[in-house]
Order: structure tokens, then sequence, then C-alpha cells
């Protein structure tokens, strides 16, 4: 493409924000034809470096406004404005602008995650043959890969990538070709991914006398009469429907019509999300509990407070219910509310109980649905009149204007947290949100986030608690077995994994006809150090992390601070030789049971089995129908599901999760495993929980036979403190990755001693370490290996900022992120002001 040498008039400058890594809005000029539509809140499709992308209107200038006109003339021109009213409103740009500075993130980046998707045509630069190509193709001057290539693109154009995908070779030539000029650039405009559905529709023109015209023009026309009618009885008919109860409509329409009777429309028909009708309920009666946690939401409601409320409950005791009779004040003010879960299997149960209880009127918008549905969804919502949406954390985002509640069950899911891109927590816009509609949060969970309860505790939050399980539903009965002394030998001098206890409940279960599950929770962590005889796992004397085992130079390091050991020759903990490494797999699980139930019938759910698409929905079908006797698994059957068949669930190695390089491993163990046992109980039958573990009276295993969550927050937070870690401290979490190891741990190391690196601490037998305030109040620590060290071929290295002196912590990160822009284009890097997982 070639610039025109005049640039055409021009009605004033945009601020664009566009989903680029550079924190800044870029100007571009509005030409004339694209004026009346060039607002802020829509899109538009610009070139920015020569690559066609999408963009956001942020801010409309006028033509005199600020800028020097000899520097409007330099301005490139937007190419167009995508829509005709705002996909965002000024509010949420708003809101946007300042969580992206806040988390510094690049404020387009922020901007463009919360568009609507798929609903955008797509630009693309694609390869095409130029004629001189087709000749050359003609006369055969090319040959070998390049006549290949030359062929493919004989189709019509094709991106660099497809054609890479077809011949491998390609990607080195495609630049030679294009330079000898037998291949040019040319930019292809495909349609939006996602098409929301409409349907033609049939209604009566205006200003027409029904009756006049039935006895008059149409006397003769009984049948059109008849139509007519009918038509003007409903305003507006679906043509498809009139099509269908007799195909000879169409053509009475279409008289209709000439005879300028009715005219044709086009009209939005979502397709439908919610699926079969749901029964009505009745509200119950409130428990005192439920009553005293309402007395504060209402009165919040009701006066549009900017509150927070933490609804602290086990699970079945009665969480939901408090949402519903809070959800019913709010559409009593006509206000909107906005329901967040963390899993699409929780959006089907909310949503069945929403509609039980209010009826259909409810947007739902999360990741199981197709983009054409999710559009529609939005549609909805923006369109007014929706008093309900439920959905994931990007619901946040969806077009609501009126809000009167935001409800964010399950807070403490690590689903809350956006890990790519635009890091922002859930929590954090819903609070943002809040304060600009003027309305109160309430955040539910068996076993609140640390900081949550934490915040609870100074006050900055209120924390409501429903204290039992509704009814005789009792909590499940929940046993701890000691590995160490439980266990028997199996084969070859290992242990098994099943203890004597969990042996006999598997084999009583079985005989009564029950159904078992036995969880692994492990994830693909190879590398993990933890003796499978006796549950030792190597700590970092300084950050109290789990110690991470690397191949390549034999050794344990830490992914903190990057402090490194040899392994043991023997295991610390019970001196077995060799047996220090590696935990058990859901494999070695598997085999195991097989040979001690052969009659049962036994199934794996875990990454290895579940490749297949639908192989997760088939295997738990599986267990939902009976036809499974044992399911093994990791923790992808921990969440969401409810099997009234299962009257088991052991837990094979509960300390598992114990050692994970992660601070918050113990929160994460002591919350899944409250989960799972929460889960067991929810059948009418009771449910019975075995937790098997190496340490008993852990703080983060053995209040969970009591659901004693205040028992594990005591603990935690003494920890959490001594460290500086959240809510004490902050953490920032830097990850630069690269293909040449070298270069990306020398840009590593460059950028850590510019804010400060704390030099890195190795093995020294002699030192003595005290745990009491060994942390100080600010520290950078790394480079070290980040905890997925090698990543799709780059070498990724992390860094840490922490300590509890918080303000200089965000200065240094602040540092860092501008550091970042000057990177060399071959290092990548991601920075996380407040990162949920560690991994
Ligand atoms: P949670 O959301 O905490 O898991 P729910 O609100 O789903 O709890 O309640 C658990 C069960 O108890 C549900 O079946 C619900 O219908 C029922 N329930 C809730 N509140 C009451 C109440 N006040 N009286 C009787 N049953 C109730
Ligand atoms: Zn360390």
């Amino acid at each position: 493409m070639t610039e025109p040498l005049f640039s055409a008039p021009s009605r004033g400058l945009v601020r664009v924000a566009l989903p680029v890594p550079i924190d800044s809005l870029f100007d571009y000029r509005v030409p004339e034809s694209q004026a009346a539509n060039a607002l802020p809140g829509h899109r538009v499709q610009v070139s920015f470096g020569g690559r066609p992308l999408v963009g956001l209107i942020c801010e409309r200038l006028p033509e005199s406004a600020r800028e020097a006109p000899e520097r409007i003339g330099e301005l490139a021109s937007l190419d167009k404005v995508i829509d005709s009213s705002p996909v965002l409103s000024a509010e949420m740009m708003r809101m946007l602008r300042d969580a992206a500075s806040e988390i510094l993130c690049p404020v387009g980046i922020a901007l463009t995650t919360a568009l609507p998707r798929g609903s955008a045509p797509r630009v693309v630069r694609q390869l095409a043959l130029s004629p001189r190509g087709e000749r050359a193709l003609r006369t055969g001057a090319v040959e070998g890969f390049a006549r290949k290539v030359l062929s493919l693109l004989e189709g019509g154009p094709a991106s660099p990538g497809s054609l890479a995908r077809k011949v491998p070779q390609a990607q080195t030539m495609l630049h030679t070709l294009e330079r000898d000029g037998l291949l040019m650039r040319v930019q292809q405009e495909l349609a939006p991914s996602a098409k929301a559905r409409s349907e033609r529709t049939v209604s009566i023109a205006p200003g027409i006398d029904l009756a006049g015209i039935c006895q008059g023009e149409l006397a003769r026309a009984p049948k059109q009469a008849e139509l007519l009618r009918r038509i003007a009885q409903h305003g507006s008919v679906s043509v498809a429907n009139l099509r269908a109860d007799r195909p000879q409509n169409v053509n009475l329409l279409r008289a209709l019509e000439k005879r300028g009777f009715v005219t044709l429309g086009v009209q939005a028909a979502p397709r439908d999300v919610l699926g079969p009708p749901v029964e009505r309920d009745r509200p119950h009666e409130l428990t005192a509990d439920q009553a005293a946690a309402l007395a504060k939401i209402v009165p919040a409601v009701r006066a549009g407070t900017r509150s927070t409320f933490l609804l602290h409950g086990v699970t079945g005791s009665g969480k939901t219910e408090v949402y519903l009779r809070a959800v019913r004040e709010v559409l009593d003010l006509g206000k909107q509310a906005l329901l967040l879960v963390p899993e699409i299997t929780l959006t089907h149960q909310i949503v069945a109980r929403l509609r039980a209880r209010f009826g259909d009127g409810m947007a739902v918008l999360h990741s199981g649905l197709s983009q054409g549905e999710r559009l529609e969804q939005w549609q909805r919502l923006r369109a007014g009149g929706t008093p309900i949406a439920v959905g994931a954390r990007s619901a946040l985002f969806a077009p609501l204007d009126n809000l009167g509640l935001i409800v964010i069950d399950e807070e403490h899911d690590s689903a809350y947290k956006n890990d790519e891109g635009f890091r922002y927590r859930a929590h954090d816009l819903a609070a943002r949100l809040a304060k600009s509609a003027g309305c109160p949060v309430v955040l539910g969970s068996a076993t609140p986030c640390l900081e949550t309860r934490y915040a609870a505790q100074t006050s900055a939050i209120e924390r409501l608690v429903l204290a039992e399980r509704i009814g005789s539903l009792g909590l499940p009965r929940v046993e701890i077995v000691d590995m160490v002394r439980d266990r028997e030998l199996a084969t070859r001098g290992k242990r098994s994994c099943l203890t004597a206890p969990l042996r006999r409940a598997i084999g009583e279960t079985l005989a009564d006809g029950g159904q078992t599950i036995l969880f692994l929770n492990r994830r693909g962590f190879s590398t993990q150090v933890y003796c499978f005889e006796c549950g030792f796992g190597e700590r970092c004397p300084h950050c109290e992390v789990s110690l991470v085992f690397h191949a390549a130079q034999q050794r344990l390091r830490c992914h903190y601070c990057d402090y490194g050991k040899p392994p043991s020759e023997k295991c610390g903990g019970c001196g077995q030789p060799g047996s220090a490494l590696l935990g058990v797999g859901t494999e070695r699980l598997e085999e195991e049971t097989r040979t001690l139930f052969p009659a049962a019938r036994i199934a794996r759910l875990d990454r290895d089995t579940t490749q297949r698409r639908g192989a997760t929905a088939e295997i738990l079908a599986g267990l939902g129908s009976g036809e499974i006797d044992i399911l093994i698994g990791t923790q992808m059957v921990a969440k969401g599901h409810d099997f009234p068949g299962v009257r088991l669930v052991g837990v094979v190695a509960a300390d598992m999760g114990l050692h994970m390089p992660d601070f918050r491993a113990a929160e994460r163990t002591f919350q899944l495993l409250t989960q799972v046992a929460g889960r067991a109980g929810r059948a009418k039958l009771s449910g019975r929980v075995i937790l098997q573990t190496f340490v008993p009276d852990h703080y983060a295993i053995k209040p969970v036979i009591d659901h004693d969550y205040e028992a594990f927050y005591a603990t935690e937070l003494e920890f959490r403190r001594g460290l500086s870690y959240p809510p004490f401290g902050r953490v920032t979490q830097l990850i630069i990755s690269g293909v040449d190891e070298a270069k990306t741990l020398q840009a590593a190391r460059q950028l850590a001693s510019g804010v400060g690196a704390t030099p890195s601490k190795d093995w020294n037998p002699e030192a003595q370490i005290s745990v009491e305030n060994r942390a100080p109040s600010y520290e950078v620590l790394g480079p070290a290996p980040a905890p997925l060290s090698r990543l799709r071929d780059r070498y990724r290295f992390q860094i840490l900022i922490k300590g509890s002196d918080t303000e200089r912590v965000k200065a240094a990160s602040a540092r860092l992120a501008s550091a970042l822009t000057r990177l060399p284009r071959e290092l990548r890097a991601t920075l996380d002001v407040a990162p949920v997982s560690m991994l």
C-alpha cells in the first residue's frame, strides 16, 4: 500500500487503545467519511507499524485542540470505524485505565481485553501470487519447493503461517520469493468469527385500517385477510414460523407485502443457552444465620452502599439462598445483579437456582458458549432490560449500566485471576465497578482466600458467618490415616499406595454397590521432590517453599531465591537410599488398584486419559451412570461434580500439594481437601472421606477433619507474617524467557540488579538460619529458574521482589515495568504485581 501524497480532509483526532505492549494511546486522524461514528467506546481498524489492528477509541479531540496542524498532517488516518454504538461505556473505560495503571499493565492491553470477542471483522495480511509469479508458474521457471509454494497460492491468498505448515521449507523461502516479485502482500478482510443469530420478521405496516382492508380490498382474498389479522394480533411474527405452519403462507405474505399492508424486517433471535425449563421453587424460611447475614446485606443493597461482605460458610450452609434473597432486593429496586462463578459446571448449578426463583430473564456469559452465543448474550445485556447476568470473570466487562449487586461465589478460586495479558483479579475489578455503580459486593466461600479473611479481621470488609449445614445434612466423616504407620509393603520392597484402612473402605464400598473416587493431588510436576516412603520433602531454608530437582545439574534449587544444594544420598526423612525423589503417579495407583480389586470396573481421569476432546465428559458420564466402580484421578475430579453414587472419597497423598514451589501451597492444600470433603457429603447417603498423609498433624491437614478453617487460618497467618508474604507484604513476579539461555539469564541479572538484587544464597552446611524475622522489609530474589523452567523451547527465569515495605516494592515494580520496554525483541517478559498462582 502506498501513502497518498495529500491527506484527505480530516475531522479531528482520536486517541486509540491498541493491543500492544506499550503503555500509551495512539493518535489517528479521522477521515471525513468516518467522522459520524468516530466516538469514544467504538472500535476501529487501524494500521500500526504496517500491521492491521482492531483498537478502541478512548477520546476524540477536535481538530483545533492541542495538536499543531503540522503534526496532524503527519498522523495516519484510521481505516474504518467498526461500531455505531459504544461497546464499552465511559465509566468502564475509566475503570479499566485505572486498574491497568495500578497493576502496571499497558493501557491498550487492558482495554482491548474487555472487548466482546469475535464480533469485529478481522483484517489479516496474506501472501498472494503476483502476475509475475503466475507467469513463472505457467512457464515452469520455478521448481522444487518454490513451485510448491506458488502452486498452493493458485487457489487464493494465504497466510505465511499456513504456507509454512504445508511446506515446512517455505518459511525461509517466502522472503526471497517476495523480494523477487513472485509473491505480493495483500490485506484481506475476513468476516467476524462470531455471528449473532437473527430472523426475518413480518409486521403490519403503520397506519393501516385493518377492518377496512379486510372488508374492502381483501374481501375476495379471505386467506390473505386471515393472515393479516393473525400478524396484527401478534404485532411481529417470524417468517420461518409462518412457513412452518403452512408453506403457502409465504405466497400470501408476498401478496400482502406487494399491497403495502405488511413490512418485512430483521430481528435478533438469540439461541437458547439456558436449556430445558426448570420448575419454580419456593423460598425457604431463613435460618437465623441467613437472616443475620441478610440483615447486613439488604440495607447495603437498598442504600447503594459500596461495602464488601465475606459470606463465610461451609458447602450446604445456605450461601446460595442468601444470594437469591439479595438478588430479589436488587430486582425490586429495578437494578441488575451480576453473579460470578469460577467454573462452567458451577454456572449451570447457579443458573438453575436463579431460574427456579426468578424465571428466565438472565444473560449467561462463559467460555462454554460458542462465540456467537456469547455475542448474543452480550447484545441482550446491552439492549437493556435483562436484570441478571451470570458468568466467569470476564462477565465483569459486560454492559451492565444499572448494577445493584455483585456476587463472587467460591471467591478463593484461582480462576478469578486472569493469568495472561491484562493480569487482573476479579475481586479488584468488582470493587472498582461497585464503587462507580454504588453497590455492595458479596464474596462467598467455605475456605476464603487468606487475604480476604485477613481483610475481614482488619475490618476492611465485613464477615458474615453461616456456621452450620442446613437441616440434617451433616458434614461428611473425614478420617485421617497415617501413611507411615498404616502401610504395608507391596512388591519389590516398595510400600503400597493404599493403606489398610483405605483398602478396607474400598472393599466395603464395592460390596455395598457404592462408588469410590481415589484422588491424587498432583500436577504434572515430575521434578517434585517428595519421598513416597515417608513423605519427606526438602525446602528452602530462606523461602520455606519446596525445592525442585534439576536433572541437568543434579541439584535441588529454590525457584524463589535460587538457593541450591546437591540432592541427599539418602532421604532426609526416612534415611532410605535413593527414595528421596519423586512421588507416585496416577498410573502406578491404577495398577495397584487393579491388582487389589480385579473385579472392579476402574477408570482413570488425568491429563493422559483426557487428551481427546470429550473424553472427560465421557468418563464422568460413566461415573454418573454407575458404569464405573472406582475412578482414579487428579484434581480434575475434585471440582464441581455431584455424583450421588459416590460414597467414598480417598485422597491418596493429602500432603502432596504441600510440596509445590508456591508460598500458597498450604492454603491450596487446605482449600482443596476441604472442597473434596464437602463434595462427598452432598449426596443423600452420608459420605466417607479418607485422607492418607505422612503428616497427620500438619496445620493444613488436621483441621480438615472438623472443617476448622479458623484453626488453619491462625497458623498460616503467622507463617505469612514471619516471611512477609501477602497479606503482610507484597510479591511481584517477573518471568523472563528466551531461546538463548545465556542471553536470557544475562538480561534477567541486569533487571534484578537494576532494582537492587539480593545476593543469592548457596548451600552452606554450617549456616544456621533462624526462622524468626529472617525476611528483610525489601528484597529482590533471583533470577532463579521459573517453576516451569523450560517451556516451548524457551528458558524461563524468575525474579521476585518481595517485602513488607510495600511502597518500595511498588516503586521497584514500576521501574522494572519501564525497563521491560527496552528489552531485546527476542526476549519475552511478564510482570505480575500480585501473582495468585506462582507456578
Ligand atoms: P451453599 O450455597 O452454601 O452450598 P445452599 O444455599 O445451596 O448452600 O443450601 C444447601 C441446601 O439447603 C439447598 O438444597 C437449599 O435449597 C437448602 N436450603 C438453603 N437455605 C435453606 C433454609 N433456610 N431452609 C431449608 N433449606 C434451605
Ligand atoms: Zn529460597
